[in-house]
């Protein structure tokens, strides 16, 4: 059986300078979330209030997903649509009123707000109200804002969370401590996640978001919560002022990531570290034997991060220790200190951490080193491609299920995929 490796080892890049940068990003709004956000939340809808272009940034990111029944929406509201605000709100509920008879099916709303001065200048709090009295209690209407000006792709579904953790019911009087784990995951993932918290004794646990709105967890005092994905600050926080404890751990990625992240859970819950390491023995063997052929392939590569997912510390962890790749910059868009201490305490001392962007200079920087693999969006992939590096998308990161044991492998894949195809180009 492996060991499992203690958090803190050493403090790593816990103290580590980071580069600071406020200049161009390239990187998606919010409204990215939508995708698979509405993946998850199956009767939940998303009517975005924004102009033509967000209904193209969200068909277009959709378009790489497949679907049966799309559940979200654009009520585009630009210039020509408006007279005045007063026409905007009557113009959304007529939207929400037709929404809603044909798809009797929904129960969640969210009115997501986006960048167009029109819909700034519209109170969708307010309309959420007003909306959620008339259709009380049929569907619940809530709001958030996937704004590129307020938001990048994963910070949407934070936003979102936010908004739905008041209306998650208040845990009955403190009796055993119950576990939430915050962070939309895959069904397959969650499933997977299931049946190990229940071989490791584990009887109350739940998944927030839920798949369905009519059984939304309950949070209270006796709720420890454990994020599974690294961009969730707002949603920890509202669901902290609801009397939840924060667990703190790494992030599920990889086999070293995913064991810890499970003792972190068993430790809260009481249950002795071994008993933890039994239960996933079998799951975290399987996980690092599929990993060997993917260290070989990796080990000694350089990657580079650009920021853009805030999955970037937690991953570069994983290419670093369980991969051998050397960390060139590990660029990430926000760097929450307390929710990835763990990871920094993991990362190899002396990474060069950056946080923001001026994206000329890391593009600068970037060009300097030239990595073996450059982690980054849509945007800046074709141009770096062209110049002869090899990039991986990062939005495709958060699209795959990669987090747990059985996604090891196919989580490195993601990386040993593109490094493999260049090979194949020069020869
Ligand atoms: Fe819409 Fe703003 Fe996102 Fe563009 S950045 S798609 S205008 S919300």
């Amino acid at each position: 059986m492996s060991p499992v490796i203690p958090i803190h080892t050493d403090s790593g890049c816990s103290d580590a300078p980071v580069l600071r940068e406020r200049g161009q990003r390239e990187v998606f709004c919010g409204l990215t979330g939508i995708i698979w956000l509405h993946r998850k939340m199956q009767d939940a809808f998303f009517l975005v209030v924004g102009s033509r272009t967000c209904a193209h940034l969200v068909q277009s990111a959709a378009g790489v997903m497949i679907f049966a029944e799309p559940r979200f929406a654009t009520a585009i509201l630009d210039e020509r649509d408006l007279a005045g605000l007063a026409d905007a709100q009557d113009e959304l509920d007529r939207v929400v009123q037709r929404l809603l008879e044909r798809r009797p099916d929904i129960r969640l709303l969210f009115l997501v707000g986006s960048c167009p001065s029109e819909v700034i200048k519209l109170d969708l709090s307010r309309a959420a109200a007003r909306l959620n009295q008339r259709f009380n209690p049929q569907v619940r209407v809530l709001n958030y804002s996937g704004s590129g000006i307020e938001t990048t792709f994963t910070q949407g579904e934070d936003a979102c969370l936010a908004a739905l953790a008041p209306e998650l019911p208040a845990a009955p009087a403190p009796a055993e401590p119950e576990l939430l784990i915050v962070g939309t995951l895959a069904d397959v993932v969650e499933d997977q996640f299931s049946r190990l918290l229940t071989a490791m004794g584990v009887k109350r646990f739940a998944f927030f978001p839920s798949r369905r709105s009519t059984s939304l967890p309950a949070v209270g005092p006796n709720t420890r919560l454990l994020l599974a994905q690294p961009f969730l600050g707002d949603t920890a926080r509202a669901l902290e002022a609801r009397g939840a404890q924060r667990i703190p751990a790494p992030f599920p990625l990889g086999a070293e990531g995913s064991a810890a992240w499970l003792q972190a859970a068993g430790a809260a819950l009481g249950l002795a570290p071994d008993v933890v390491s039994r239960a996933i023995a079998p799951a975290r063997q399987r996980a690092e034997q599929a990993l060997a052929p993917h260290r070989a392939a990796l080990a000694g590569r350089r990657v580079f991060f650009f920021p853009d997912s805030q999955l970037e510390l937690p991953l570069a962890r994983f290419l670093a220790r369980e991969l051998g790749m050397a960390l060139v910059e590990v660029g990430t868009p926000y760097l929450h200190r307390q929710h990835l201490a763990e990871e920094l305490a993991w990362l190899p001392a002396g990474t060069a951490l950056s946080e923001g962007q001026d994206v000329e200079k890391q593009l600068d920087r970037c060009r300097a080193a030239r990595p073996d693999l450059v982690v980054c969006g849509l945007g800046l992939a074709n141009p770096l491609e062209a110049e002869g590096m090899t990039t991986k998308w990062s939005i495709e990161l958060v699209f795959t299920p990669i987090q747990g044991f059985e996604q090891a492998a196919d989580l490195a894949g993601l990386f040993t995929r593109p490094l493999h195809r260049r090979q194949l180009l020069a020869a």
